[in-house]
């Protein structure tokens, strides 16, 4: 009989993709900003590009369409740190990307995580794609144990929610005050011991 791994969801976009900057070089060059990820502060894109919530989610989309999108780079660590991790679990991805890029996403997710990854889950967030999820609700649904993000929101969510959780530390939630039983994590290089310990608890 095998032994059923433990499961641990990873976050797609700023966790395993260098989606920020990303986004911002292509904004900066099609609507004229000069953004880096170092100036977002907040995860409500369109106060940051000076526009209301319905012009940015449609920037949004136009963004999800474009090459640059495709064409995004892995997080320096991001490989390695998962190929050590599902040497020992289960590993799924969780994302907030629309269902439709699925196109995009399940191409990239093997190209650069080949066989690492045992599902994709999408929670949809940009709206008209569909129905928004929690990823917590999915985190709970797929029997998650922990769950690696950069997002405050995800974090204090899971944490509530009794699931370990691992935060990568970025501009956008390193002023933000949490529980102290999250992890928080510089790079990859803590992510791995950071699930590790937590499996163990
Ligand atoms: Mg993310």
């Amino acid at each position: 009989m095998t032994r059923e791994l433990v499961k641990v969801g990873i976050d797609i976009d700023d966790v395993k993709a260098k989606f920020m900057e990303t986004l911002q070089g292509w904004h900066n060059r099609r609507y004229g900003t000069s953004l880096a990820r170092e100036n977002i502060r907040d995860y409500d894109f369109w106060k940051i590009w000076g526009c209301d919530k319905d012009e940015g989610l449609r920037r949004m989309r136009e963004f999800f369409q474009s090459a640059d999108f495709e064409a995004i780079e892995p997080i320096e660590g991001s490989q390695e740190g998962c190929r050590e991790l599902a040497r020992d679990f289960d590993l799924v991805s969780i994302t907030y990307r629309p269902v439709s890029s699925g196109k995009q996403t399940l191409p990239w997710i093997n190209n650069y995580f080949h066989g690492l990854f045992s599902a994709v889950y999408f929670a949809n967030l940009f709206p008209p794609y569909g129905t928004i999820r929690k990823k917590v609700e999915i985190c709970r649904e797929a029997g998650v144990r922990v769950m690696v993000d950069d997002s405050a929101d995800v974090a204090e969510e899971c944490y509530r929610a009794g699931i370990g959780v691992v935060l990568l530390n970025t501009p956008w939630n390193e002023s933000r005050g949490l529980p102290s039983g999250i992890c928080r994590a510089d790079d990859w290089k803590g992510v791995v011991p950071a699930v590790r310990r937590l499996v163990s608890l």
